[in-house]
């Protein structure tokens, strides 16, 4: 048995950074799968080697971290290997529940439609979407900045969540029943208000909390 205080990591990605220049890379095996292969697990150790750092995190995927000066060799690797990295920044990022690992998959063309459209797009700051495929959410989609709920060809839509932090708060229902013909050019207002008129830095909940009063959102809806 590890004693706690004894079990701490050597290879932190700032005592890496104060010895040499490092990359962190978000590595899954998916948006909607979460099952590794063992394959995709020895290309990745291969990659880390002796000198970069393993690390799991709470966003649905595993930390590298990797000598900056191969990071776009590395970044073909892993892809190679059927694994999903995800561009870092200031962009919108999508995240989804694992659809009953393949077993309820009514949702994933929409969303599917929704990562080629959204992922990527520059904002104010990181805004996460996250697309669960039933009601019981069970990838807690309420607790991301946009949450969607699907339900019978239809979106709930939930804005303004604090995903964390001592006033971490879940988002409030901002619209019910958004049919999918329709949920992705609703997406695509929300982000354009967002950065049309959040403030420079300004996370997507303090935004929303904000502005929720002012006129453009309800024509949204
Ligand atoms: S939210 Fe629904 S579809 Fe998604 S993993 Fe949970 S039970 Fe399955």
């Amino acid at each position: 048995m590890n004693e706690f205080h004894t079990n701490i990591p050597d290879k932190t990605f700032e005592k890496l950074n104060s010895n040499g220049d490092f990359t962190r890379l978000a590595v899954s095996p998916g948006i909607i799968n979460k099952h590794y292969t063992p394959a995709q697990f020895q290309t990745i150790a291969k990659v880390v080697g002796e000198t970069g750092a393993i690390k799991y995190s709470a966003s649905y995927s595993i930390l590298l971290s990797i000598p900056s000066v191969v990071v776009a060799n590395t970044i073909e690797e892993l892809e190679e290997a059927g694994l999903y990295v995800a561009k870092q920044g200031p962009i919108v990022a999508m995240k989804a529940c694992d659809f009953c690992d393949g077993d309820k998959m009514e949702a994933a063309p929409i969303t599917e439609q929704l990562y080629q459209s959204l992922e990527g797009i520059s904002v104010p700051t990181r805004l996460r979407l996250n697309v669960n495929g039933c009601a019981s959410a069970c990838y807690n989609p309420v607790y991301d900045d946009i949450g969607l709920v699907y339900q019978k060809d239809s979106f709930d839509v939930y804005l303004g969540a604090v995903p964390m932090g001592a006033n971490a708060q879940a988002g409030t229902l901002f619209a019910k029943r958004v049919g999918v013909e329709h949920i992705e050019d609703l997406l695509k207002q929300i982000i354009s208000l967002y950065k049309e008129h959040a403030r420079p830095n300004e996370p997507f909940y303090k935004f929303y909390r904000r502005t929720k009063c002012a006129d453009y959102w309800k024509d949204l809806i």
